[in-house]
């Protein structure tokens, strides 16, 4: 069984916070995480911050 190192995260955009990515973090080790990505709605590169955690409901 594994357990959960990694995290699964929404990446929301810094400007119009739309939740446009997911990844994985290790929240021991990494507790804000920042990436260039491409947002559809601001239809530009900005910064994705890594925000609430994924849960899964199963
Ligand atoms: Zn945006």
């Amino acid at each position: 069984m594994a357990r959960g190192k990694n995290t699964n995260v929404h990446l929301s955009c810094s400007k119009c916070k739309m939740q446009n990515y997911t990844t994985r973090i290790n929240k021991k080790t990494t507790t804000k995480l920042e990436q260039k990505k491409h947002c559809h709605r601001c239809n530009a590169h900005t910064s994705h911050a890594s925000g609430s955690e994924i849960k899964h409901s199963s």
